[in-house]
């Protein structure tokens, strides 16, 4: 066994005690393990019937609906995943966390091992999990819901890139890259490296070097210019702060080929004064996450299987959701939107975010940050075409979400060739229809979308002529029924929204295009109040939480995934104190359209309602094949304490025929809930606030909110 003897003797002397019943069963040499299960099966089953009518009927199917679900007792979501557990006790799982090995599921034969001093190989977190699961079936854990206020205390404890001290201390960090900056200018004037735009004037002093300097600070091109490119310039433009270990995997990573690239906007956000002198010691840990590369991710590195199998895109072959697609540049799920990925810069973003599901794609060369190279080719004018072809002779898209990379990426003029294409495909459908019989005509196009990272990496990008032609476009777009314009973007900390970000994100509404947050749940983001606070302050400025997603990908994410009971966890006791009353609903609905008063329409009905955000996203997970989801049950635990989770698809959106055919889809955790705890515990946090997340081993996916009615979801 590679646990400690002592702690393990303990824990199962405490299961023992605590389960008399349950341990005569297991101890009773007259039962092999089939009679075992059968045994234990007929006592949970008999309590059940009697006891928990409602978690028999819904672990039997027999009423599975929404009400049912958020009708279940704390005590029931233990039985249904105890009679899981048995139903699939032996059942193997490929683990794609493991380069596909098999991995069995026997929690209960190997706990039945563990009582009677047999050899087994397992991990003190697996029976961590069984423990705390057996103490849920006894009642000995209640589920204790947070209060209201108590959730506010957590918010108050994560600050915001808008309040003064930060932007302070963020300030003088701009000050010292700026002066980094201005040596390696001078330094370049002289070389073969020279910028024909960014060079000093001869004979130019230090102060004015540096005036000259603040003035391209607010150009994105200078920022994408000088983005560092190396881990040795990481650290030196953040002050030499970057610790030991983190150098050495960040070196490592860059010796097998995973990029380097921040702007030095992004740098000047993150905190580097030591952490005794910090007001809040944690607080940019949520983007140090996504900047800084793991040791897994470094292992992994080579052999990263692909998480969303639909997004191989083979031209003319189905793609694992069943679409025939022109090429990859267009990526399809689901029958009403499709996904679209211009060959021009759009295909490189503002960072590299160590989660990134493209580390794939640069594990195999495909992408890069050679950001000349991106520009678009001769052919792409052609592409275009074929896939604007492709969207007008679809009979069920009518929403397109234009990503990259990052959309934003892309030069105006390349996103205005794109848009203007946008624009004349979707005329060009509604004109077809017109000739068309009624129940032959096509669906048309009402939504288009941008995804961007940018009001977070480069919010310098966001220029009155970028936003001139979003303008534009969203009223050419209104009067051929295109509703809805819409900005995804993707900030995952309140500490990400500065002043700068806030004000990119003004004149995106101030242009008519609604801004939406597609959070990433990583595990800094998913500490106590870090989600709740982002949403108030997103509100703040704006902007409207669509999804909040659970990091995706296998072992090379593992340091960056947060559990999935810890997003139904946050769902049920963080986000619940931003719930809209009903009667709110209706005026929600008209917010997307007048997205210039984005902020007074948040505002009125946080006011109204007494809520401190509006509770507008969904925590869910995007899985292969069947897309979002939060709909699942824990059927499994791997030896080591790792859940293994079934995943049915969201039946209240239409999906192709192969999903609805496929079901479902089975997940193995890439680590077990101890060890997220144990991460927490080193970001400061107190493990016992997080105690019923042992319980959350059952999701469904929440309704909508009213606010995206009409969106696709
Ligand atoms: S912004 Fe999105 S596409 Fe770009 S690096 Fe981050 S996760 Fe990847």
């Amino acid at each position: 066994m590679d646990i400690h003897h002592e702690t393990v003797s303990s824990l199962l002397q405490a299961i023992q005690a605590e389960n008399p019943v349950i341990s005569s069963y297991m101890l009773d040499d007259s039962m092999d393990n089939h009679a075992l299960f059968d045994c234990l099966r007929s006592h949970y089953q008999e309590i059940m019937k009697r006891d928990f009518p409602t978690a028999w009927a819904y672990y039997t199917g027999e009423d599975r609906n929404e009400a049912a679900f958020f009708r279940l007792t704390w005590r029931a979501f233990a039985f249904i995943r105890i009679m899981d557990y048995l139903d699939h006790e032996g059942s193997s799982y490929v683990d794609g966390n493991l380069q596909g090995q098999t991995v069995v599921s026997n929690p209960i034969a190997l706990t039945r091992k563990l009582f009677r001093g047999e050899p087994c190989e397992v991990h003190l977190d697996f029976i961590l999990d069984v423990l705390h699961l057996l103490r849920q079936l006894n009642g000995k854990e209640i589920q204790d819901i947070p209060s209201r206020s108590q959730v506010i205390e957590w918010m108050d404890r994560h600050p915001s890139g808008l309040d003064p001290e930060v932007v302070a201390w963020r300030e003088k960090n701009k000050r010292r890259i700026m002066v980094l900056l201005v040596e390696r200018i001078r330094k370049e004037n002289s070389g073969a490296k020279a910028s024909a735009t960014y060079r000093f004037k001869e004979g130019l002093d230090d102060a004015d070097a540096l005036r000259q300097v603040e003035k391209w600070w607010n150009e994105d091109r200078f920022h994408l210019r000088y983005a560092v490119r190396s881990t040795a310039e990481v650290n030196r433009y953040l002050d030499s702060s970057v610790d030991a270990q983190t150098l050495r995997i960040m070196g490592d990573a860059e010796e097998r080929g995973i990029p380097v690239f921040a702007t030095p906007y992004f740098l000047s956000l993150i905190d580097t004064r030591p952490v005794s002198e910090r007001e809040h010691p944690f607080a940019d840990e949520a983007l140090r996450s996504y900047l800084f590369y793991s040791q897994d991710l470094v292992d992994e590195f080579g052999n990263i299987n692909a998480w969303e199998k639909e997004d191989v895109v083979e031209p003319g072959k189905p793609n694992e959701a069943g679409w025939i697609l022109p090429s990859h540049n267009i990526h399809r799920r689901y029958p009403n939107v499709a996904i679209f990925i211009p060959d021009t810069m759009g295909r490189a973003c503002g960072g590299l975010c160590a989660y990134c599901q493209r580390m794939y794609d640069f594990q195999n060369g495909r992408f890069n940050f050679d950001l000349d190279k991106l520009r678009p080719k001769k052919t792409w004018s052609e592409i275009l075409h074929e896939s604007m072809v492709y969207f007008r002779t679809d009979p069920f898209l009518e929403d397109i979400l234009i990503t990259g990379g990052d959309a934003l990426m892309s030069s105006v003029s390349s996103l205005k060739q794109v848009l203007d294409a946008v624009l004349k495909m979707a005329r060009d459908k509604k004109r077809d229809n017109e000739v068309r019989l009624p129940e032959e005509r096509l669906a048309e196009f009402r939504r288009v979308r941008l995804g961007t990272k940018l009001p977070i990496y480069l919010p310098q990008r966001v220029t009155k002529e970028l936003v001139a032609v979003l303008e534009q476009f969203r009223l050419d777009a209104k009067e051929i029924g295109i509703s809805q314009c819409i900005i995804q973007t993707h900030f995952s900390s309140a500490m990400e929204v500065s002043v700068d970000s806030a004000k990119a994100v003004r004149r995106l509404l101030d242009a008519g295009w609604a801004v939406t947050n597609q959070e990433v749940f990583t595990v800094a983001a998913s500490r106590r109040g870090h989600t709740a606070k982002l949403r108030q302050v997103l509100n703040d400025i704006g902007v409207l939480p669509y999804y909040t997603f659970t990091v995706k990908g296998f072992k090379e994410n593992r340091e960056l995934f947060a559990n999935n009971p810890r997003s139904m966890q946050e769902q049920n006791e963080e986000k619940s104190i931003g719930r809209v009353d009903y009667r709110y609903h209706s005026t929600l609905r008209s917010f997307i359209a007048d997205a210039p008063n984005m902020v007074e329409h948040i505002e009125s009905i946080r006011s109204a309602d007494e809520v401190p955000f509006l509770a507008t996203d969904r925590n869910t997970i995007n899985l292969p094949g069947v897309g979002k989801s939060n709909t699942y049950r824990t059927i499994g635990l791997t030896s080591d304490g790792r859940r293994i989770l079934e995943f049915e698809f969201d039946h209240t959106r239409p999906h192709s025929l192969v999903i609805e055919k496929m079901g479902s889809v089975v997940i193995i955790e890439s680590k077990s809930v101890a060890h997220y705890l144990r991460q927490l515990q080193q970001m400061g946090e107190d493990p016992a606030e997080y105690a019923s997340i042992w319980g959350y081993s059952a999701g469904r996916l929440e309704a909508r909110s009213t606010v995206f009615e009409g969106m696709s979801k």
